[in-house]
């Protein structure tokens, strides 16, 4: 299947009202409240995708023996749509979230998505659902996921699998300017080996880093600061976050791709900084060469970024051997900049030089 005919379209009996809506709008918080509709592909092994619907949100059947349930198969993208000053809708480089998905399905041994449904599929939901993206500095925060449904406790590669999309009104997640993060650097857990998943978008990651988290928020951190698992060494990324360091000369240095997961805010951020001149290094950086250049102040700022977050800066760094401090912990001019220019793309604010905008025109909803 390819063509938008193939979507049966059944808007929702029960949609909220205008007013109930931007009632809901006035402080969505993240990830609390969903929209209206959501998109439901199946597949299964002989037909392929097939059973493509744009309809009411609703909670799934699920067979207890369901094989996502046992062995994890399960993968997702986070995208977000922008409202324009003119009232139009865009997407920031929908086309990396639906090729990246395609390289977690692959590692995951889960079928892939042809690059267009996985589009058409958001675009039908921003259809049925576009009065939800806000106005100003939030937005609506887009979710696909495919997870095994085949009832089966075998231990293999699932034969039947669902594909979704659902969606989520979000507020400025870190406001512009916002304080800047302390992080907490997990000498005992790592989120991703070489040969693992580390790369793939999927839920197992998440899972397998939330201890650390807990950890960091008990001793008063933001976020988890992963280590490669070899030596323990390598600064690699947050839980959900890739990482970057401005150094003293206008150097910029992130780590290279592997066991991290390839950020579209990451790559997007690399070409920026290049097309204003910086030096961009893909390379490995050690906790000990972060922890020395804060000190020497040969490390002018780091920052984190994400398509959640969009760009934060990082303040402190703690471990159990201590902390240091960042530029006295203010947000550095390199990141606000870098963040200034992102958002101003992805708002229309700015021209888009690389065409990574998307948009969709002023929906009415049907
Ligand atoms: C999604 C994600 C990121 C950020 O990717 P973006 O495409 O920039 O949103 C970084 N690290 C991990 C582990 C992620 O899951």
């Amino acid at each position: 299947m390819g063509g938008s005919e193939a979507f049966v379209v059944t808007p929702s009996a029960s949609r909220l009202s205008a007013q109930e809506r931007a009632s809901a709008l006035v402080d969505p918080g993240f990830g609390k409240i969903f929209t209206d509709h959501m998109v439901t592909l199946r597949w299964s092994e002989g037909s392929g995708w097939h059973d493509a619907r744009v309809r009411a949100r609703e909670p799934f059947m699920m067979d207890p023996a369901s094989a996502v349930l046992h062995y994890g198969q399960e993968i997702f993208e986070g995208l977000k749509a922008y409202r324009r000053p003119d009232g139009s809708i865009t997407l920031f480089r929908p086309e990396e979230n639906a090729r990246r998905f395609n390289r977690s399905a692959m590692r995951m041994a889960m079928p892939e998505l042809p690059e267009t449904l996985f589009i058409e599929s958001v675009e039908w939901l921003l259809k049925l659902d576009g009065d939800w993206v806000p106005e100003g500095e939030g937005s609506l925060y887009l979710r696909p996921f495919m997870f095994a449904n085949e009832v089966f406790l075998g231990v293999r590669p699932a034969s039947h699998y669902v594909f979704c999309v659902i969606a989520s009104p979000a507020g400025p997640y870190f406001q512009q300017g916002a304080k800047a993060l302390t992080l907490w650097v997990s000498d005992r857990y790592s989120r991703a080996a070489s040969g693992g998943t580390g790369a793939a978008k999927c839920g197992g990651n998440y899972a397998g880093s939330l201890i650390a988290q807990m950890q960091a928020a008990a001793r008063g951190c933001d976020q988890v600061v992963f280590l490669d698992a070899a030596e323990r060494r390598w600064v690699e990324e947050l839980g959900g976050m890739n990482i970057f360091f401005v150094m003293e000369d206008g150097e910029i240095i992130t780590p290279p791709l592997g066991t991290i997961l390839p950020g579209i805010t990451r790559d997007s951020i690399i070409e920026l900084a290049r097309s204003e001149g910086y030096a961009v290094r893909e390379a490995r950086y050690s906790i000990e060469d972060w922890e020395a250049d804060a000190v020497s102040g040969r490390l002018r700022e780091s920052f984190v970024c994400g398509t959640a977050a969009t760009v934060v800066a990082v303040g402190e760094v703690r471990r159990l051997s201590g902390s240091f401090e960042i530029a006295s912990k203010a947000p550095g001019p390199v990141t606000q900049s870098l963040q200034t220019r992102l958002l101003d793309i992805q708002r229309g604010r700015a021209p888009d030089p690389l065409h990574w905008c998307r948009t969709l025109g002023k929906i009415a909803g049907l």
